[in-house]
């Protein structure tokens, strides 16, 4: 090995859900939102003056900032956004996740919170499910240099009531806690109120699922004003122009609709719940998801088979091979149609 090899950061990467290019296939794979942008969105695009890209964009983002903060009536000291979530989360891995104590999050999760953990040499420890797949509130009591966990959990779908976010909270006096909310809009309440009274609480969301914009990259953290301001200086001392000119003015719109986003949320929700039963009666055995996708193990099918078979079909799901989930896929909610199109084949392969 040559001697720089030595210094190099070497990182086990987070590995993203496909995002095959071909057409004519139903993706359930990465929690994506089946219906458009809501239609303020798709006209901003078109009528884009594109002779603003010569200008770098506001590096304070203020327009969409504000935009969030007046949505959610919170001052826009309050608010944060950044490159999707996983720019916010990992900006705030880095701004606050610095000291020598683990920080905690569960065994089965997000996975990118061990990866950016690794990478910045952040200690953690996972704290495993129950049985059932819930968050024992119990396990985040002890000392600790942070914690983070979704809500609902991803990839379980499994939402934790207020109330125990709230005792988790306040046995974390003296450290960060996020509450990562990437499918809150699809069943949970927000955390969010719970910022007037911990200012170590950071609410952590994205235009990626519930407003039907992943391709654009936006995410936001909402959170005490002392706490935004950390977590600014630290971006301001990585990439000053995080958000492209187009992002901040799509975002806007998308944000400002409430109708669209009332509509295509329950429209998805509709959708989910209409799964759960027909794969109920085809055998499949899951938690009652409260997000945008259905984490469901078949009776006697294994997952990785089922996996296989449906993408035979240009059907994408999303499967994990790691412990204690490999029988388990994770299937987006997609229209009402991707949704009969799946659910006839399983019948058709299961019977
Ligand atoms: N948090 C959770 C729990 C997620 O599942 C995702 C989606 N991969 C994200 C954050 C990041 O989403 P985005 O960067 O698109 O906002």
């Amino acid at each position: 090995m040559n001697n720089w090899e030595l210094y190099v950061r070497k990182v086990v990467p987070y590995v993203p859900g496909e995002q095959p290019q071909e057409s004519n296939l139903i993706k359930l794979n990465t929690n994506e939102n089946p219906y458009p942008p809501a239609p303020g969105v798709i006209r901003a695009l078109e009528q884009f003056d594109t002779d603003r890209l010569r200008l770098y964009p506001e590096p304070d983002c203020k327009v969409l900032v504000n935009a969030i903060a007046e949505y959610y009536g919170l001052n826009s000291s309050r608010v944060f956004v950044g490159v999707g979530s996983d720019d916010v989360l990992a900006m705030i891995f880095m701004t606050f996740f610095n000291s020598e104590k683990p920080i905690l999050f569960p065994d089965i999760t997000y996975s990118f919170y061990d990866v950016w953990a690794d990478m910045l040499r952040i200690p953690y420890e996972v704290k495993p499910l129950d049985e059932n797949f819930l968050i024992k509130k119990e396990d985040y009591y002890g000392e600790n240099g942070g914690v983070i966990f979704p809500n609902p959990n991803a990839p379980t779908g499994i939402l934790m009531e207020l109330l125990e976010i709230e005792e988790i909270l306040e046995h974390n006096r003296d450290v960060i806690v996020v509450v990562d909310e990437a499918y809150i809009d699809f069943g949970g309440k927000s955390a969010l109120p719970l910022i007037e009274k911990y200012d170590n609480l950071l609410v952590v969301q994205t235009f990626s699922k519930s407003r039907s914009l992943a391709g654009m990259r936006i995410g936001f953290a909402m959170g005490n004003e002392k706490l935004i301001k950390y977590i600014n200086d630290v971006k301001y001392s990585f990439n000053s122009y995080t958000m492209n000119q187009t992002a901040l003015a799509l975002g806007v719109e998308a944000i400002k609709d409430k109708d669209y986003f009332e509509e295509t949320r329950q429209k998805v929700i509709a959708t989910r719940e209409w799964a759960k039963g027909e794969l109920k009666k085809l055998g499949f055995s899951f938690g009652d998801s409260m997000s945008n996708f259905i984490f469901a193990a078949h009776e006697s099918v294994p997952a990785k088979e089922l996996f296989e078979a449906l993408k035979k079909e240009h059907i994408f799901v999303r499967h994990f091979s790691k412990e204690r989930i490999s029988n388990y896929l994770r299937i987006s909610i997609g229209t009402r149609k991707e949704m009969e199109t799946l659910i006839r084949f399983l019948k058709g392969y299961l019977k």
